[in-house]
């Protein structure tokens, strides 16, 4: 075989050997990234009594057991911008390993008496949306609500205050004989006076909302945006990952009736195989 004939060889064997070897690369790179994917979950808590009565209330002991599972297993509650950013811009850096946001609606006092000092015995933030039509209202249908000094106090610790609407109404239901036009106004006016009053309570911009009763269509996701809030959350089950919509969050709704078990199992996809037992 004549010398240039063997070292065209060689060439050609090792230019098809170093794209052997990069294609291998790149295929270990999507299998890593893989491995990566984040996936938060979003909990969602509404009032906490020793003698739970509704469904979406539960025991302080209950929430105190779901604190502890978070904290030995490493769990690290995020803040709402952290979540939108993320789902913005699929940017993870600013995430811990394990992240958790902890969502609490309606404003109930319990919030303050009963979830606030386990938040703080834990080391978690939480996220609350308002209704702010109740704020300062003690006994309205039997519950107490949050007062000023007490949702200053939270912003204070790093429990976030966003809104949950003025008056708690689900959105997607019209009342009767009510026009296009005025379904529009009324549902703006929740929209825009709720973020008002938050905004000059803690002086800061309002920029997220939890629809009421988790009554959402596209209709009214035009509104949420018209009145300049950059994310929402439902009420539908399912992690925020990438590919969420930041105006369509899912959440996982804690009850009355959720085992230790079936909270477990929300976070179950997140850990280590050993680390379930
Ligand atoms: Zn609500």
């Amino acid at each position: 075989m004549r010398w240039w004939l063997l070292s065209g060889l060689l060439i050609a064997l090792l230019v098809i050997g170093s794209g052997l070897i990069l294609t291998d690369d790149n295929s270990t790179e999507q299998v890593e990234d893989k491995n990566h994917d984040i996936k938060i979950p979003v909990l969602m808590y509404h009032h906490f009594s020793d003698d739970p009565q509704t469904s979406a209330t539960i025991t302080p002991d209950d929430f105190e057991e779901q604190l502890k599972f978070l904290k030995e297993h490493n769990f690290e509650s995020i803040d709402v911008d952290d979540v939108i950013t993320f789902v913005e811009t699929g940017d993870d850096d600013h995430l811990p390993k394990r992240p958790v946001l902890i969502t609490i609606d309606d404003g109930y006092r319990s919030t303050y008496t009963k979830a606030f000092p386990l938040l703080e015995e834990y080391n978690f933030d939480a996220t609350l949306f308002m209704i702010t039509e109740r704020i300062n209202q003690l006994s309205d249908e039997g519950y107490d609500f949050l007062t000023d000094d007490e949702l200053l106090e939270l912003e204070e610790a790093g429990i976030k205050v966003e809104s949950h609407s003025v008056s708690h109404v689900p959105f997607t239901e019209r009342k009767e004989d009510e026009q296009d036009h005025e379904w529009r106004n009324r549902i703006q006016n929740e929209l825009e006076e709720s973020k008002e009053v938050l905004e000059q309570l803690l002086e800061r911009k309002v920029n997220y909302f939890a629809y009421p009763f988790g009554a959402w269509d596209t209709q009214i996701e035009n509104w949420v945006v018209d009145a300049e809030y950059e994310g929402t959350f439902l009420v539908r089950e399912g992690y925020v990952t990438e590919e969420s919509h930041p105006q369509r969050l899912f959440r996982f709704g804690v009850t009355k009736d959720m085992t230790l078990d079936e909270f477990k199992s929300i976070f179950e996809p997140l850990l280590d195989e050993e680390e379930m037992n």
